[in-house]
């Protein structure tokens, strides 16, 4: 959920540049919720001073937003060509979306948006058209790394331009905003060519077909498996549309040349077993993802069983480890082989580890680090292994901290709202709002619903109306849990005093109570409670 703001000068002078604007992925613990997006409401109130949005590349947690956020500030946009693809690629998929204009800046390209001097220098990464943003003002010069690897032989889109890099270390680097994602990880991360090896050498020896899931904007990794299978004598089937669409814009921008075109899915039945490699969307385990219907046997076109082999080409992602590892054992049961990256070579992540970091800190010479892209804990590594290499000065700080980069020393100098927006439906939602915590009220223990017919005088005509859902519907002994709730209903009305019976509310209220407190003794757990008081 990427989204740095950069500033010059106070009161009516100011002005801001925004650099990438992300979303992040939500877990089972959010209920009903897929994307959460940064609350940009402090970047609402300024948006007269917004001079422009930078996006550092691709990938959805530094573009994802731009589709909900961006027609709020409709500040002009500068990305890469491929960029610029793929957000317009994905504009098909979100609902109502209007284009978004975008000032197309090539890698190595510079540009002046406000006082703001930019230039993308090319860093390598999983996606092609990866920058860092070297930021020159007139208090200093600030490198924001994006995300960033050292791999020489990157397959796909750049390498890091450690040229570049080194110029701007002799023009003098006043800060660099890095990247700390590998921080506790030491060493140099594998290349991308390592991996792709590897692949070929697993795709060759491999007896049955092959299926290789991986994320849909892995170009690089698409690239390889492409040509492992075409070394093979395989045909490649792509299934998943995500992935389609990456590759349609991957293709039309030239990163596919010497591929040959892939297949559509129902291409897949007809193909010997031996002459097939289908890519496959779903490495996370995400339910609707095309791995995850097939290990159901939910998918029109495919099937994976015995003698076939299964590559996860791809980390899960923390919190992902359940519905992975669900797919991984039922493909196992079913006699798929299997291979991850515990024992194949078959990923590599596209963030540096420690000995590329530090390289990039003897390149820079900057005279501050602030890291950023991870949690708490790669932060404070990252911090620490810049100290080590001499970095004179560190400066770790929050979501919405306001951090004085120049001129003085770093310092957080104030807070501004940084909160978190969940996309519900077609809806945004602040994170703090009661729908949720309703929602997972409801997963818990369900809900009862009551209607109550009352005359003037408070007496109750005919039976409550009662429904529920997400509730056993028998007690022990086998008595209907309706029974419990009609008895808390009389209990709760009889509780009652005349004169508070003709107060709607107040019964509304003193019903539920009894209800909650009623089916809590039976089953241990409150529902939700709905009661309506019908005055006839
Ligand atoms: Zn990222
Ligand atoms: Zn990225």
């Amino acid at each position: 959920m990427n989204l740095a703001l950069y500033g010059l000068r106070s009161g009516n002078e100011r002005e801001w540049l925004c650099v990438d604007m992300g979303i992040s992925f939500a877990d089972a613990e959010v209920p009903g919720i897929d994307i959460i997006l940064p609350d940009v409401q402090f970047l609402e109130k300024e948006r007269k001073h917004l001079k422009g949005i930078v996006l550092t590349h691709g990938h959805e947690d530094h573009v994802g937003a731009m589709y909900d956020l961006w027609p709020r500030f409709k500040a002009p946009v500068f990305a890469t060509p491929f960029t610029t693809a793929l957000l317009e690629s994905k504009r098909a998929m979100e609902e109502g979306a209007s284009p978004i204009p975008v000032k197309i800046v090539k890698q190595g390209g510079r540009v002046q948006i406000g006082s703001f001097d930019i230039e993308f220098v090319p860093v390598a990464h999983s996606i092609p058209e990866s920058n860092a943003l070297a930021i020159r003002t007139p208090l200093g010069l600030v490198v924001h790394t994006g995300d960033w690897k050292i791999d020489p032989t990157p397959v796909a889109g750049t390498t890091t331009d450690e040229k570049r890099m080194r110029e701007l270390g002799e023009e003098g680097v006043r800060a660099v905003v890095a990247d700390s994602t590998n921080a506790i990880r030491d060493g140099i991360s594998p290349s991308e060519t390592d991996v792709a090896k590897s692949l070929e050498e697993i795709v060759k020896n491999a007896k049955g077909r092959v299926a290789v899931t991986t994320f849909a904007s892995n170009v690089a990794r698409i690239r390889s498996a492409a040509l492992a299978a075409q070394a093979a004598g395989r045909e490649v089937v792509v299934v998943g549309r995500a992935m389609e669409r990456v590759i349609n814009v991957a293709r039309e921008m030239g990163y596919f040349a010497g591929v040959r075109p892939f297949r559509a899915p129902d291409a897949y039945t007809s193909l010997p077993r031996k002459e097939t490699l289908v890519l496959l969307t779903g490495s996370q385990g995400e339910p609707r993802a095309a791995l995850a219907r097939i290990a159901n046997d939910d998918h029109p076109d495919i099937e994976l069983d015995r003698g076939d082999t299964l590559i996860f080409s791809s980390r899960t992602i923390p919190g992902n480890e359940k519905p992975v590892n669900r797919i991984l054992n039922e493909m196992i049961r079913r006699g798929v082989h299997v291979i991850t990256d515990r024992t194949h070579l078959v990923h590599v992540s596209g963030h540096p580890r420690r000995d590329e970091m530090a390289k990039l800190y003897q390149w820079l010479k900057p005279q501050l680090v602030v890291p950023v892209h991870g949690e708490a804990l790669h932060l404070s590594e990252h911090a620490a292994l810049a100290r080590a290499q001499g970095v004179p000065e560190i400066a770790l700080c929050g979501d919405g901290d306001v951090l004085r980069l120049a001129p003085g020393p770093a310092e957080v100098i104030d807070e501004v709202p940084a909160g978190r927006v969940y996309r519900d439906g077609q809806i945004l939602v602040d994170a703090q709002s009661a729908t949720i915590s309703q929602r997972r009220k409801l997963g818990f223990a369900g809900v009862v619903s009551v209607a109550l017919a009352l005359g003037d005088q408070g007496e109750l005509l005919g039976q409550p109306e009662v429904q529920f859902a997400g509730l056993p519907e028998f007690a022990p002994a086998n008595e209907p849990m309706e029974n419990f709730i009609l008895d808390a209903i009389y209990d709760g009305l009889d509780s009652m005093p005349k004169q508070r019976r003709r107060d709607p509310e107040a019964i509304e209220e003193t019903v539920a109570r009894a209800i909650r407190g009623k089916v809590n003794e039976v089953w241990g757990k409150k529902p939700l409670c709905h009661v309506m008081v019908l005055r006839v």
